[in-house]
C-alpha cells in the first residue's frame, strides 16, 4: 500500500521536496498562501523591477498532476496520532510520513510597539503595504514643501543591518529619491539602517563588504551602529545610542531584526536547540520520530556552515536529499546524508546595482545586477517557469516601475 507523504509549506524546503518528489500519487502539500514566494528577490517586487507572477507563481502552475495541493493554515500537528489539523477543515489530515518545512517568523524581541506599529517584509502584501506607505508619504509633500519638511515627511527607518535591511534600505532610498525628482520636489528624503552590533552585514566577507558600503553612501542611506530601538509608535521610533535616547518621527519603521522559529514549532515537544529550531539527524529525521522529517529555516542540521543556516540556499539544497531520503524511507532502503555548500552570495543595493559573490570572485555595479536577475533565474521552480521569466526579464526588460502619486 502506498504511504501518505504530507508536506507542511510550500516554501523553499517544502516546494522543492515536493517537486522532486513529483510523478508519486501519494503526496499532499499544504501551505496558507496559494503561491511560492522566492523571496531573494522581494525588493525587486517592491521597486517593480519584478511582477509577482515571475517570483510568485501559483502551486497549481509549478506542481504535477499527482500532487494534491491544499491551502491552509495548519494550527496543530499531532505526532502521536500522525494527524495535521488545519483552521478551514474540521477534519484532520492523516499521514504516513511528515514533512516540516513551515519557515520562520518576524521576530520583535519583545521591544514595546514593534509589533503593532513596524512592518514586515516577508510576503508580496507586505511589500505592496510598505510600497503604499511611501507613495502616502510622498502625497503628503506639498510641491513648495521646503527641504527640511521634505526630509522629516520622508523619513523611513529600516531596523536591522543584515543583508535584508541593506537591500532593502538602498532600494527605498533609490525608489524615494526617483519619486522625489520626477515631482520635482525640494530636498531629499532620509532612510536611516538601526543595528545594535558596531557594523552592518557581519556574516558577509571583506570584498563584497566593500560594494555594500560604497552603495550604502551611493544612494545615502544613514547608518546607525550600536544602536537599539527602545520603542516604535504610530509616529516614529526611539532610539538608544551609547545610553542617549533620540526620537524621530517616521512616516514607516521596517523591522527585519531578526527571525524566530514558526510558533507552531514551539509547542511541538520534540529535541529543539536553544533557539528553538528542531534538531535534525543528517538524514533529516527528527529524532524520535523516523517517520517525521523537517529542513529549511525550523532545523538545526550540524554539519553546516554558520552563514549558511536561515538561508534559501540551505533550503533548497536539503530539499534534494529530503526528497531522496523519503524514497528511500517508503521504499526500506538506507537512508544517505549529506554536507551543504555555500552557493555564492548575491545582494541587491539599490535599483541600478548589486555585488555577486561566484566562485570566490567579487562583482559589483549595473553588471553585477544583471548577474544577479540571470542567477536568480536558474534558482526558479521549474523549467517551464524559469523560461517564461528568463523571457520576460530579457526582453521587456527589468525597469523599476516609479512610485507614482495614488490614483494616477
Ligand atoms: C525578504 C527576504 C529575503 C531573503 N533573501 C535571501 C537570499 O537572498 N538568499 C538566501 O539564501 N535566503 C534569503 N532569505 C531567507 C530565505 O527566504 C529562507 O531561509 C527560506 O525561505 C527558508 O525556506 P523554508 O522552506 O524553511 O521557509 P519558507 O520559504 O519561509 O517557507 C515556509 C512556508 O510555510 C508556509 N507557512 C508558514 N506557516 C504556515 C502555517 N501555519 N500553515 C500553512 N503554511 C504555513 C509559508 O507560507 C511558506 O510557504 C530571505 C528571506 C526574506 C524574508
Amino acid at each position: 500500500m502506498s504511504q501518505r507523504i504530507l508536506i507542511l509549506g510550500g516554501g523553499f524546503g517544502g516546494l522543492f521536496t515536493a517537486l522532486s518528489l513529483s510523478g508519486r500519487q501519494d503526496v499532499t502539500l499544504v501551505s496558507d498562501e496559494d503561491h511560492f514566494l522566492f523571496k531573494p528577490m522581494l525588493y525587486e517586487y517592491l521597486s517593480g523591477e519584478v511582477e509577482a507572477w515571475h517570483i510568485a507563481p501559483d502551486y497549481k502552475e509549478l506542481l504535477d498532476e499527482g500532487t494534491r495541493f491544499i491551502r491552509g493554515k495548519v494550527t496543530g500537528i499531532n505526532l502521536d496520532a500522525s494527524e495535521v489539523t488545519l483552521e478551514n477543515r474540521s477534519e484532520p489530515i492523516s499521514y504516513d510520513v511528515l514533512l516540516i518545512a513551515l519557515g520562520a517568523a518576524t521576530n520583535y524581541a519583545g521591544v514595546e510597539g514593534a509589533e503593532q506599529f513596524t512592518l514586515p517584509f516577508r510576503t508580496l502584501n507586505d511589500a505592496n503595504r510598505l510600497r503604499r506607505r511611501m507613495t502616502e508619504a510622498l502625497d503628503r509633500v506639498p510641491p513648495a514643501s521646503a527641504p527640511q519638511d521634505t526630509r522629516g515627511k520622508l523619513t523611513f527607518a529600516v531596523v536591522g543591518g543584515g543583508a535584508s535591511g541593506v537591500e532593502l534600505a538602498t532600494k527605498m532610498a533609490d525608489l524615494l529619491r526617483d519619486a522625489v525628482k520626477r515631482r520635482a520636489l525640494h530636498g531629499e528624503p532620509r532612510v536611516l539602517v538601526i543595528e545594535m552590533a558596531d557594523r552592518l552585514v557581519p556574516g558577509m566577507g571583506q570584498e563584497i563588504r566593500r560594494y555594500v558600503e560604497d552603495a550604502l553612501e551611493a544612494t545615502r542611506v544613514e547608518v546607525h551602529t550600536e544602536t537599539s530601538v527602545v520603542k516604535v509608535t504610530a509616529s516614529g521610533i526611539t532610539l538608544d545610542h551609547q545610553n542617549a535616547h533620540t526620537e524621530i518621527e517616521t512616516a514607516a519603521v521596517v523591522w527585519v531584526a531578526g527571525v524566530r522559529v514558526n510558533p507552531l514549532i514551539e509547542q511541538l515537544a520534540i529535541e529543539k536547540d536553544r533557539r528553538g529550531l528542531i534538531i535534525v539527524q543528517p538524514t533529516l529525521q527528527v529524532r524520535g520520530h523516523e517517520n517525521v522529517f523537517a529542513l529549511g529555516d525550523i532545523a538545526f542540521y550540524q554539519d553546516v556552515v554558520p552563514t549558511l543556516s536561515g538561508t534559501a540556499q540551505l533550503a533548497f539544497q536539503q530539499s534534494s536529499l529530503l526528497a531522496r531520503n523519503v524514497k528511500a524511507f517508503v521504499e526500506g532502503r538506507e537512508l544517505k546524508s549529506k554536507h551543504f555548500v555555500e552557493l555564492g552570495e548575491a545582494v541587491s543595493l539599490g535599483t541600478e546595482r548589486a555585488a555577486v559573490l561566484s566562485a570566490g570572485k567579487v562583482i559589483g555595479g549595473p553588471l553585477a545586477r544583471q548577474a544577479r536577475f540571470a542567477m536568480y533565474t536558474s534558482r526558479l521552480p521549474t523549467w517551464h517557469h524559469r523560461l517564461r521569466v528568463g523571457a520576460s526579464w530579457f526582453f521587456e526588460g527589468t525597469e523599476p516601475r516609479p512610485l507614482q502619486p495614488l490614483g494616477f
